[in-house]
């Protein structure tokens, strides 16, 4: 990721004003005209932008948030149905033959409280799924992204005679826990409604300047899977070890030796992560308990390489329990959860054509291929329900306010990342961004003149 810094920071300083107006002078007229529409858009998508900030809703309860887009899309012409994989919101848009585009967004928000101190920050409350009431904020930018994506919509509509083909815009509900893509295609995404031959959607970065873009051809975010591993042990007495079988030391053996997956067993060129975020056991000083509880999280890219870790495990955590001596009856039990969040990739050459058109439209300088990373993002599901006739990208629109992506380039100030509660992108230059990005890779994948 230093390297991206760097590569960044070459034009830290130059305002992204100077980069618009350079790049309009030599930019085809169709990217003025875009231009121009997003920037008399914008005031309106800033409103849509804070309201949803001052409003977010958690996973599979975006009622209200699904409500307001449906109307946008409504009041645009899209054909609209709500309710689908929960909360989920699909429009479509019929404008003579061609491919199907479909643009997708993402409507969660995240038990966090706020801490932002804007002006329309959320003071919203609300019962996480762990039973716990706690703060709401929009912490991973998805109102960022659904105000961009209702600003693609408007460009596209006002276009209609500049593309020929169907539009589908899907604002997908519980991204962050990874199940809400997967609930839309199996309550009939790709069957009920026009099948896509592309599909794109955008997230916020927390990382690079406001108004950049990054892509990463191929695999872009990891596998996650969430792993329980219990450790049965034999409990008693803290003086007298020899009488028992103490689960803890037997868990510790466990949690050193699956580090060796990544490091012994893993290629050191295909990334791999096993954290034990999660070690629970015990429960006064001189009693040895009868059980440990390990929490994992596994990231990978392949198929392959996630059943090869997952694998591991079970039988590390199996080999270390015969080790210590445990009866067969008494082995550890390994549980992964399901449905798990499937790495995203994005296909090769399609993602090539869109950044050609970006790196055409936006100058070089603002258009970056930046390293994939171990985040997950059920993106990834879309692809995966039809590998053979659907191609997709999701790529990355910095929102790190310039400001402060030039005093953290100097050292005096931590970036918050996403998920923070002090995560406030500048949304003006991030929802301007995707929203002309968006609809021009929509423009160019379904022409009217047919190709
Ligand atoms: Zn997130
Ligand atoms: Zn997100």
């Amino acid at each position: 990721m230093k390297a991206i810094g760097s590569r960044f920071g070459k034009f830290a300083g130059a305002s992204t004003f100077c980069m618009m107006v350079a790049l309009g002078v030599s930019a085809p007229v169709q990217a003025e005209d875009l231009r121009a529409a997003v920037a008399a858009d914008l005031p309106g998508l800033m409103e849509l932008y804070r309201d949803l900030h001052a409003n977010p809703e958690l996973s599979f309860e975006e009622v209200e948030t699904a409500a307001k887009l449906a109307a946008r899309l409504r009041a645009l012409g899209f054909e609209v149905t709500e309710g689908v994989g929960k909360t989920g919101v699909v429009g479509v848009m019929r404008n003579g033959d061609g491919p199907v585009v479909m643009l997708r967004a993402d409507m969660d928000g995240l038990p966090v409280v706020e801490q932002t101190g804007l002006p329309y920050a959320s003071k919203r409350v609300a019962t996480a799924a762990s039973g716990v009431e706690t703060g709401v904020m929009h912490a991973c930018g998805h109102d960022t992204h659904m105000a961009g994506w209702i600003g693609a919509a408007q460009l596209l509509v006002e276009r209609k005679d500049r593309w020929s083909g169907t539009l589908v815009m899907v604002g997908q509900p519980a991204e962050e826990i990874g199940e809400g893509a997967l609930a839309m295609l199996e309550d009939g995404l790709y069957t009920r409604f026009p099948k896509p031959d592309y599909v794109l959607a955008f997230h916020d970065a927390a990382q690079f300047p406001a108004g950049m873009i990054g892509y990463s051809p191929g695999f872009a975010l990891a596998n996650v899977d969430s792993v329980d591993v219990v450790v049965p042990g034999v409990g008693g007495h803290g003086a007298y070890p020899h009488t028992t079988r103490d689960p803890i030391v037997l868990a510790s053996a466990i949690v050193m030796k699956l580090q060796t997956l990544v490091s012994r067993e893993n290629s050191p060129l295909d990334p791999a992560v096993i954290t034990v975020g999660s070690f629970l056991a015990g429960s006064k000083h001189n009693i040895i308990p009868d059980e440990a509880k390990l929490q994992l999280t596994v990231r990978s890219y392949s198929d392959e390489n996630r059943k090869r870790l997952l694998d591991g495990i079970a039988r590390i955590a199996r080999g270390e329990a015969i080790a210590a001596g445990m009866p067969e009856d008494r082995m550890p039990r390994v549980s992964v959860a399901d449905p798990y969040t499937p790495a995203t990739f994005n296909t090769v050459d399609f993602t090539q054509q869109i950044a050609a058109g970006f790196r055409q439209r936006f100058g070089e300088e603002r258009v970056m291929q930046v390293p994939s990373v171990m985040g997950g993002e059920d993106f990834g599901q879309f692809l995966r329900a039809s590998p053979d006739d659907t191609k997709s990208l999701i790529f990355w629109v910095g929102g790190v306010p310039q400001a402060e992506f030039d005093k953290a380039q100097r050292g005096e100030l931590e970036l918050p990342s996403l998920h923070s509660p002090f995560w406030a992108p500048d949304a003006e230059k991030v929802i301007a961004t995707a929203a002309e990005a968006l609809a021009a890779a929509t423009l160019d994948l379904m022409p009217a003149n047919g190709g």
